[in-house]
């Protein structure tokens, strides 16, 4: 069982044996998930406004900035969104809405829409807020796959990124989503100040949730967010991070999901040489991602496939 000093090694690893490092997650990865890659995609399915003040995001209402704002796509436009990821590769496709939660009259056109994209063979996924466990059963019920609640940052870290809800409430939808008997996609993002022991605070919780599926962000600072003036992470330590993922969650499904195309630019190999198995394919919440073609190409340089 690896400890919190082993992580806080893992991150301070010297840059001489940095290779090395990456080459024991890469067997770590290979060893329990094979040469699977495994692509997610998401449909922004309701923009902006949100009430909530989360220092990174660009859809609060405490931030300026140009992010469009529009209420819940009506559901053949969702639907449509998860048969263009299907076409693209993607294994799973999530509806994802801003807001602290969605209202109940939003809940029964996401459940419609679920239905109808697993009737289409695609599988749903939703991260749409803090929920109480009777909607994440319906939603369950309707079909849906898999529920996305990040926990976002160590729960020592919180209060500095979020002030209207709690690290509590984040964890308690997260467990209930597991409880519910959905699979579970719960990550975090990487890179807005805390420190190296509240990184390892974050993956030990993580591995503590134990979700299918781990979304690894790094923060891409957006003009007008509180976060704008934070000097993104050099590629060394996300090269560290993901590794520090990997030896922590040997079996999970590790995605490089936000911040990929902007921090590593040419070098987005990285993401799979430091241990990752997966990335977001298509566009993000409120940026533009690499082309679909560019990003099936990564994976066959690392020798992964679908
Ligand atoms: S991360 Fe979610 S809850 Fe927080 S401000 Fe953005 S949309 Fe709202």
């Amino acid at each position: 069982m690896l400890t919190k000093s082993d992580g806080l090694a893992i991150l301070n690893t010297p840059d001489a044996e940095l290779p090395e490092l990456m080459r024991q997650a890469r067997e770590i990865r290979d060893k329990h998930t094979g040469k699977h890659a495994q692509l997610c995609s998401i449909v922004n399915a309701k923009s902006g406004r949100c009430p909530e003040d989360c220092a990174y995001c660009a859809q609060s209402v405490y931030h300026r900035t140009s992010v469009p704002e529009y209420a819940l796509l009506d559901t053949a436009r969702i639907v449509r969104q998860g048969l263009i990821a299907q076409q693209n590769g993607a294994h799973c496709f999530g509806i994802v809405t801003s807001g602290r939660a969605l209202p109940p009259e939003d809940i029964k056109k996401v459940l419609e829409a679920v239905r109808l994209l697993k009737v289409a063979g695609i599988a749903p996924a939703a991260s749409l807020g803090i929920l109480n466990k009777d909607t994440l059963r319906r939603l369950k019920d309707a079909g849906l796959n898999r529920y996305h609640h990040n926990l976002e940052t160590a729960e020592s870290f919180f209060p500095n990124i979020c002030t209207t809800h709690t690290y509590a409430e984040r964890a308690a939808t997260a467990r209930a989503a597991k409880e519910t008997g959905l699979e579970l996609c719960c990550g975090g993002i990487v890179g807005m100040g805390e420190t190296k022991e509240q990184r390892v605070e974050l993956v030990l919780a993580i591995a503590e949730l134990s979700p299918e599926s781990v979304p690894l962000n790094f923060l891409n600072p957006i003009p007008g967010t509180a976060l704008r003036r934070i000097q993104p992470l050099p590629r060394a330590d996300i090269c560290r991070t993901i590794a520090l993922f990997r030896f922590f969650l040997p079996d999970k499904n590790i995605g490089v999901m936000g911040g990929r195309e902007q921090l590593l630019g040419e070098e987005q190999n990285l993401v799979f040489e430091a241990g990752a198995n997966g990335f977001l394919i298509g566009n993000y919440l409120t940026t533009s991602g690499n082309s679909v073609e560019a990003d099936h190409m990564l994976v066959a340089a690392a020798g992964l496939h679908r």
